[in-house]
């Protein structure tokens, strides 16, 4: 088992080649040997059933492994009633199109605490509607597919590695999507060597077990940043942090499988390419060692 790279969305160099259809992605990235797509929801739930099987036939056809961003409209901690309704539907919405596509992970952003609130209070409230939210999806038969909080790249949303585990624990089918590049912009720059990235790991793995580490998934992008977090996504060619190579070097030396999604704006599926070929030429000099 190797670790599995791919583009979050559609880049533009798939639109540039003439397609339009997410259903041409799974072949369009089998091209570059790419094995991993991430199907964005974010904008909310709107993809018809006949669409979600036919992305879901050919990723399995050209051996492609589809996760599904959820809406960024989920906010686990709202006090509002409403909210927390739609959070609920939002979920179950973007597992029914997983089961459809035949997606095993669902990315999602715990959200805000809420303007003014205590971020202790708005981890136990979001904490509470998510119990909820397992409780609906286990009722409704719709289990299967991993549920991964993502951790988050703005000091003002929810979502701190360790406030990610603290979800994570809720149940043995949710696990942690870790995004590198929020990482590196909520500590003002950090991660940038493979002690840094590699104690993320061990973190992981000492609260939720080896498997959940070894397997963990990723979200990689350089992000230009502020001191209130994330300003914006950029490209590889583009002078922002962080690196990729000190990642992939404690991923190719533990032997570790996860699944890495590139959020380049625009690249992602070339940079994705970058980081495979990367990975692949430290696993090669490993064999000659
Ligand atoms: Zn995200």
């Amino acid at each position: 088992m190797f670790a599995q790279f791919g583009p979050a969305g559609n880049p533009d160099a798939f639109y540039e080649a003439g397609f339009k259809a997410s259903a041409d992605m799974p072949k369009w990235l089998d091209g570059l040997s790419l094995t991993a797509y991430e199907y964005q929801c974010s904008r909310g739930v709107n993809i018809r059933q006949a669409t979600a099987e036919l992305v879901g036939e050919e990723a399995a056809r050209y051996g492609v492994k589809l996760s599904i961003h959820a809406p960024y409209y989920i906010s686990l901690a709202t006090e509002d009633e409403t909210i927390a309704g739609n959070t609920q539907r939002h979920f179950l919405r973007s597992l029914e199109v997983a089961k459809w596509m035949g997606a095993d992970r669902i990315v999602f952003h715990i959200g805000g605490p809420g303007k003014g609130a205590n971020r202790r209070q708005a981890m136990e409230r979001a904490k509470r509607l998510f119990a909820q939210v397992l409780e609906q999806v286990e009722r409704q038969g719709l289990t299967g597919p991993l549920l991964l909080p993502e951790t988050m790249g703005k000091q003002n949303q929810l979502g701190s590695l360790d406030e990610v585990l603290e979800i994570c624990k809720l149940a043995d089918w949710v696990r942690p999507a870790v995004d590198f590049g929020h990482l590196h912009c909520v500590t003002g720059g950090e991660y940038t060597t493979s002690k840094e990235f590699a104690a993320v790991f061990d973190k992981i793995g000492e609260t939720l077990g080896e498997e959940a580490a070894r397997n963990l998934h990723i979200h990689f992008s350089q992000i230009e940043f502020t001191k209130a977090g994330e300003k914006r996504h950029w490209t590889f060619a583009d002078p922002y942090g962080p690196p990729h190579e000190p990642l992939l070097a404690v991923i190719a030396d533990r032997g570790y499988t996860p699944r890495i999604i590139c959020e380049s704006a625009g690249t992602q599926a070339q940079d994705a390419k970058t980081m495979q070929e990367f990975y692949r030429s430290l696993l090669k000099k490993d064999l000659v060692v």
